[in-house]
């Protein structure tokens, strides 16, 4: 089974992505699991960004096993998904705008960033007025939870709110909560890491993956990297990628230097190969506090 890592060709990867991938490394390397990429392409593709990242992960000591995987080859998968939820009753069209929805869910009983579940009970005759309307539709699940346990391992028990979530937008995309399980599944992944931020779209996930018969990944999720003014760490905090850094004078081993810092390894060892560090790192020396990285 394996660890991953599944950035997103937005941009080039900042320091605190980097660490973030090297942790979820270290954690797959220290249990024994393999390690596999994916380029999450579905949306917001910047042209050479994927494999600018690519080496900059590999210029960092990361290794993966077998192909990376991209989303953008997988849409076959995601409808196949889909058909088999829509089989067991699952899946249903649903034509709001965002607007109505951000006007539905206000109400005072909905719970918070969840679908009121407007056109979850439309008739064939509704649905076809809002077609001839010109609406498009997107597919959402008819969840049967309202809200998922999962444990991670930093944060322990987490409950979140589970809706009729978004299988496909309205422009046809696949949604990224069905798109990650999906993968995971695919790419026998039982130990997803990444970034706090995302811990809200977990409880959905680990939900759809009982539905779709894929087995829930043991959890860690790692505090956010933050810029000097307490916001989550972006370009405009300097020079914050590593060939920003490698253009401010440093080396790949002063940037994987400070991560390793970053991360609880000890002064000493922070110059050591990535896989050496694999054998004596372990989550407990992780602080759990965002980390603060200044530009330099
Ligand atoms: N592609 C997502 C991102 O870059 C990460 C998704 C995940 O790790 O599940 O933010």
């Amino acid at each position: 089974m394996n660890g991953r890592f599944a950035p997103s060709p937005s941009g080039d990867l900042h320091i605190g992505n980097l660490r973030t991938a090297v942790l979820a490394w270290l954690l797959a390397r220290g249990t024994g699991r393999g390690f596999v990429l994916r380029v999450e392409d579905l949306d917001r593709v910047r042209p050479g960004a994927e494999q600018r990242q690519l080496d900059d992960l590999a210029a960092v000591g990361i290794t993966v096993d077998g192909p990376v995987v991209r989303q953008s080859d997988r849409r076959e998968s995601y409808a196949a998904a889909i058909a088999t939820l829509a089989a067991d009753g699952r899946v249903y069209e649903c034509f709001c705008t965002r607007r109505e929805i951000q006007q539905a869910a206000s109400a005072p009983h909905a719970p918070e960033g969840a679908y009121p579940g407007t056109c979850r009970n439309l008739t064939e005759a509704q649905r076809a007025s809002r077609r001839a309307e010109g609406r498009r539709a997107a597919l959402r699940l008819r969840s049967d939870a309202r809200s998922f346990t999962v444990t991670d391992a930093l944060v322990g028990e987490f409950t979140g709110v589970v809706d009729d979530l978004v299988l496909q937008r309205t422009d046809g995309v696949p949604a990224y909560n069905l798109a990650v399980v999906v993968d995971d599944g695919f790419q026998s992944v039982d130990q997803v890491v990444r970034a706090d931020d995302l811990l809200a779209s977990t409880p959905r996930q680990a939900y759809l993956a009982g539905l779709l018969g894929v087995e829930i990944p043991e959890y860690v999720h790692v505090p956010l990297a933050l810029g000097p003014t307490g916001k989550r760490l972006a370009k405009r905090d300097g020079a914050v990628t590593l060939r920003d850094r490698l253009a401010a004078g440093q080396t790949v081993s002063d940037v994987r230097a400070e991560i390793a810092s970053s991360i609880g390894v000890p002064s000493e060892r922070t110059r050591e190969s990535l896989s050496d560090l694999a054998s004596h790192w372990s989550l407990d020396l992780l602080p759990r506090e965002p980390w603060f990285v200044l530009g330099h």
